[in-house]
């Protein structure tokens, strides 16, 4: 058996026990008298929790776990981001979000690649109220997939009101259009939410994006440069934000190479590499330490993959330790 697939099989046998550890009934353990309830903050707090860490709370203690099952609101927000996303399955899925009695208002999918469009819809079917739905490289969804989804979530006069699909393949300006038209994105809302700017270096937080109110509209959008539907990001250097709009900095990450570091846009001569392949700007490489063979920095968001040296100072990157090459294993085409 591969390393992957006991990994697998365990993490899948963890997520079931979690699952079947809600649904036994607190008598079961009344022998073990509990050593006091946990503070009640906690309790609120589980609104707030992505679905892994929402699992394991529920195993902390019989009041936690009851309060897990039992309670909706924990819920009606379901982010499901590493580590489970890329093993999730669509059963598993299915009970997860049964749990909000279909009152889910927001789901957000990272990267969960086993989820099909049967299993999307289904899921919608038994949730038509969701407000938010985010399923960047879910790439087991088509663009079709995702507009039957939203047809469904636009019934009864019911507006998503968010929608996050890069990293799905072969969306056209025309899969793009359609969805447009139900999310309502001509509102002046919309018109608000376009002067957002997306920055390449900045994650999307999801937990706080399902709890914010001004969260609207699709993430990508029509790339001013290659006329491709992508993500397309805004350049932070000084000199390129006092452009005049027309002249900005502005395109996908095909068009313009960005700093993975600083979210500006990277000239060709000045163009240096991460040891995990990200970009970065000569100004950022050099504030950056260095792999003490290999004389590559990380860039911040894989700057923990580096061991540190046990015989000089700095670290040592894995890819000179020849641990592997396939760590960085390619997010999502963004
Ligand atoms: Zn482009
Ligand atoms: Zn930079
Ligand atoms: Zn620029
Ligand atoms: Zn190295
Ligand atoms: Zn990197």
């Amino acid at each position: 058996m591969e390393f992957s697939d006991i990994e697998e099989k365990i993490e899948h046998e963890a997520i079931e026990k979690s699952m079947q550890m809600m649904s036994i009934q607190a008598s079961s353990s009344d022998s073990n008298p509990e050593p006091g309830p946990p503070h009640e903050a906690l309790f609120l707090a589980l609104a707030y929790l992505p679905v892994y860490e929402l699992l394991s709370m529920s195993e902390v203690c019989l009041s936690l776990r009851d309060a897990v099952n039992t309670d909706v609101l924990s819920w009606i927000n379901i982010i499901v981001d590493k580590p489970l996303n890329r093993r999730l399955s669509e059963e598993i899925l299915m009970k997860i979000t049964s749990k909000a009695e279909g009152k889910l208002r927001t789901l957000a999918l990272i990267n969960c690649e086993r989820i099909t469009n049967r299993g999307l819809q289904q899921i919608i079917e038994k949730n038509p109220f969701i407000k938010k739905l985010y399923v960047p490289g879910c790439t087991g969804l088509t663009p079709e997939g995702i507009i039957k989804a939203v047809e469904k979530l636009s019934e009864n006069k019911h507006t998503l009101e968010s929608l996050h699909i890069r990293g799905i393949y072969r969306i056209t300006k025309d899969h793009l259009r359609n969805l447009q038209s139900y999310l309502q994105v001509n509102s002046p809302q919309q018109n608000q939410k376009k002067q957002r700017h997306i920055l390449y270096h900045e994650d999307t937080n999801y937990l706080l994006l399902a709890n914010e109110e001004g969260d609207r509209g699709i993430d990508v959008e029509i790339c001013p440069k290659c006329d491709e539907v992508r993500m397309v990001f805004d350049c932070t250097k000084d000199a390129c934000k006092r452009k005049l709009p027309a002249y900005r900095c502005r395109g996908c990450c095909r068009c313009i190479p960005w700093c993975a570091e600083c979210g500006g846009c990277v000239e060709l001569d000045s163009m240096e590499d991460a040891v995990c392949k990200d970009i970065l700007c000569l100004d950022c490489w050099l504030q950056l330490a260095k792999c003490n063979l290999c004389n590559k920095p990380y860039c911040r968001q894989h700057a923990n993959l580096g061991s540190n040296s046990s015989d000089s100072p700095g670290f040592v990157c894995d890819v000179c330790q020849g641990q592997s090459q396939q760590l960085y294993y390619v997010e999502y085409e963004i």
